[in-house]
């Protein structure tokens, strides 16, 4: 299986090579050539999950590195477990070792990476931005990972004090917490300076673990099928997805096209809906910009989005939109519906699914769920995080703090280094930390 750009400069890459350049060097994204059909024939999850990898990487040891990501002592309660929730369902992704869905991902991620390296002998710097859970799951995904380092910036003092402390109780000496005097945005202007940067990206090998790689998209492609078996294989399936980068619902629809009969896929948003509202109209156009109780989906231009566009319009699909401000797509897909969740629906869904069905969720989650209660169709509506890691939402919509079944992080000891918002500051700090092997000091 050859990889391809969205914007049409970059063709015919390994997988590897995909999974090692994350963004397409063109500025587009990367996606298979072509959509192979799985065996629908129902299989314990690790099976699964190395027949479909196989279709799309075939010749990689599959096996050790899904036994490793994927272990009973990472995920006790397994990968994707299904609940009942009324006429819908919720399937569980928060098990894994940081609580959000995305360990789904980076727990592959970080096997691929680390087999990949040791193959070429190489070594990799990754350097990410985070606005809560992405920083965690990645930093697990390679905590004490020969030949990689990893550095993570937070906006300093505006994340949730149990995403920072789950990132800086990682004491091991590959991993840099970096809290930055700035917010998201400036976290992340920092990362594309750098980034692009062409001279110290090369020098330092710097290697990106944002929702772009390939990898993860095809990682959360199993649950959708795993979901499925778990109803017993039924003729058809709608999911309800609590969308933000738009990674994880675009796996569902790659999953569609590989054969799992899919018949509704729902776009959840918070306030920010700029893709509710292109699933409604036709029309992508940006919005404001609001902070909300669902962080991790407070994102207006989703960067997946363009993968998908791809399909729909041709190469470089979102060429004009800087420009012109929207793009309009004609014709809709009937897979396809949408809606918003607004601060109100999220805490009245969390108090109505506990008082209805004695279960706890996180304001993501409840995005989906609030979303759910306007179909009749069965929905399986996925839960993307354990609502320990938002305790002050979960509070206010219960009126009292739940009795969490996970242990916190209060009382470990942390390891984290302040920086100015300057990009000079942070060259300095990832050359210093990786020629010397210890941080600048200050
Ligand atoms: C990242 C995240 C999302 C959004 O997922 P996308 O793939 O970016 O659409 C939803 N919920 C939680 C808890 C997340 O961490």
């Amino acid at each position: 299986m050859q990889y391809r750009s969205t914007r049409g400069k970059v063709h015919g890459l390994s997988f590897s090579d995909a999974v090692m350049m994350g963004l397409a060097e063109d500025g587009g994204l990367l996606i298979p050539a072509s959509i192979p059909k799985v065996d629908l024939s129902e299989k314990p999850y690790p099976e699964l999950a190395r027949h479909i990898f196989e279709q799309f990487a075939p010749g990689l040891p599959w096996t050790d590195f899904i036994a490793r990501a994927y272990s009973k002592a990472k995920w006790p309660r397994g990968v994707a477990p299904l609940t009942k929730l009324g006429r819908h369902h919720l399937l569980e992704l928060y098990h894994g070792p940081t609580y959000s869905f995305k360990d789904v991902a980076l727990q592959l991620l970080g096997e691929l990476f680390e087999h990949l390296l040791q193959a070429r002998d190489d070594s990799m710097n990754i350097l990410a931005a985070t606005s809560g859970d992405t920083g965690g799951a990645a930093i697990y995904g390679v905590r004490g990972r020969e030949r990689i380092n990893i550095f993570v910036m937070h906006p300093k003092g505006r994340i949730s004090r149990v995403q920072e402390l789950q990132m800086t109780s990682c004491l091991e000496p590959n991993v840099f917490n970096l809290a930055v005097e700035t917010d998201f945005d400036g976290c992340q202007q920092l990362l594309k300076e750098l980034s692009s940067d062409l001279e110290f990206k090369r020098r330092y090998r710097l290697g990106a673990v944002n929702s772009v790689n390939w990898a993860r998209v095809l990682a959360q492609t199993v649950y959708y099928f795993h979901a499925w078996h778990q109803l017993g294989s039924p003729d058809t399936i709608g999911f309800c997805v609590p969308t933000g980068n738009f990674g994880d619902v675009l796996a569902g629809w790659y999953a569609a096209q590989m054969g799992l009969p899919v018949e509704r896929l729902v776009v959840a948003t918070n306030d920010n809906d700029i893709l509710a509202r292109f699933f409604q109209t036709g029309v992508y156009r940006r919005g404001p910009a609001v902070a909300t109780l669902a962080p991790a989906m407070d994102i207006q231009v989703a960067s997946n989005f363009e993968r998908y566009l791809w399909y729909r319009l041709g190469d470089d699909p979102l060429r004009d939109f800087s420009s012109a401000g929207e793009i309009r797509v004609e014709g809709g897909d009937p897979l396809w519906r949408a809606g918003r969740a607004s601060r109100e629906d999220i805490l009245g869904t969390i108090r109505e699914t506990y008082e209805r069905h004695g279960q706890v969720i996180d304001p993501h989650t409840a995005a989906a769920v609030s979303v759910a209660q306007s179909f009749e169709e069965p929905l399986v509506c996925l839960a993307t995080a354990d609502p320990m890691k938002f305790p002050e939402a979960v509070t206010e919509a219960l009126g009292h703090t739940p009795a969490f079944d996970r242990p916190g992080f209060e009382g470990l000891p942390t390891r984290c280094f302040t920086l100015k918002a300057r990009s000079q500051d942070l060259r300095e700090f990832v050359a210093s930390a990786v020629d010397t092997k210890t941080p600048p000091p200050g």
